[in-house]
């Protein structure tokens, strides 16, 4: 594991230590490619202060810019984690092609305005029918794929977070979701945070990597880091997962395009 595409900063007001330190960790844990990934000003009122302001943003990419010419030794990528805001489609096309990130995370975060993934959320889950949850989860999924705004999906099964599973084997929304993911060209994520939520593993789950891998679809680690000590988190658990899966190697990116592979080490 040489490789950590996901981590955050302080712009976004829900993590801590400053950037350098993200990049400190990560060398001193032998990884020698790492992105930031911080949360784009994209998201439904009022959740706004879980993301970098417009300005903070700029800020945010000059930053990593300047660490990138501070540590040579480290090959760090512009990153970015954007929730698809849907009618604002326009504008977050407008807003990614601003900046030369190397990648771009597309995120959901939010289901048809339901915050399904926030403390602030879990009273929603009262009543709630999860079949049609997960089934409106899944979709939109694709249909941010669909969007072609984004290239990387991170997290994918999220909504696992709180352990509210839809009744049954979730492979049936897995079917029609992963191959229209594939069909839009974008590379999904094993995602160490899942690991501290109620479901204990990484997202997404082994199925879910099995169905991902027989489509083609590539495959990158991300820590979703909110402090520097969790860089390159549980990264032997997740590359297992992703192994079992059949997967033999991280895809890395560059200027928004796959940038080759970095086999499992
Ligand atoms: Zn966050
Ligand atoms: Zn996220």
């Amino acid at each position: 594991m040489l490789l950590d595409y996901h981590t955050h900063t302080h712009y976004c007001n829900h993590a801590t230590g400053t950037m350098a330190s993200y990049v400190e960790t990560a060398l001193a844990r032998g990884i020698r490619e790492m992105g930031f990934a911080d949360h784009a000003p994209f998201m439904p009122q009022p959740w706004m202060k879980l993301a970098a302001t417009f300005e903070e943003y700029e800020q945010y990419v000059s930053d990593v810019l300047r660490l990138r010419q501070e540590y040579p030794e480290m090959t760090l990528r512009l990153g970015c984690e954007c929730d698809w805001v849907e009618g604002k489609e326009k504008e977050i096309e407008t807003f990614l092609a601003a900046y030369p990130h190397d990648y771009v995370y597309g995120s959901l975060h939010f289901v048809r305005g339901f915050a399904y993934d926030m403390q602030e959320g879990i009273p929603g889950y009262q009543g709630r029918d999860l079949n049609q949850l997960w089934h409106d989860y899944f979709d939109d999924l694709a249909r941010m794929a669909e969007t072609k705004l984004f290239d990387i999906l991170s997290h994918p099964d999220l909504i696992r977070k709180f352990a509210y599973q839809a009744p049954g084997d979730p492979k049936r929304f897995y079917e029609k979701t992963v191959p229209r993911i594939a069909a839009a060209g974008m590379a999904i994520e094993v995602n160490a945070s899942g690991l501290f939520h109620f479901t204990q593993g990484p997202y997404p789950t082994l199925d879910f990597l099995r169905m991902a891998r027989q489509a083609g679809i590539p495959l990158v680690y991300g820590s979703d880091s909110h402090a520097p000590e969790h860089v390159g988190c549980c990264a032997a658990v997740c590359q297992a997962l992703a192994a079992e899966a059949g997967y033999t190697a991280w895809t890395r990116f560059a200027g928004r395009r796959r940038a080759g592979e970095l086999a499992f080490g």
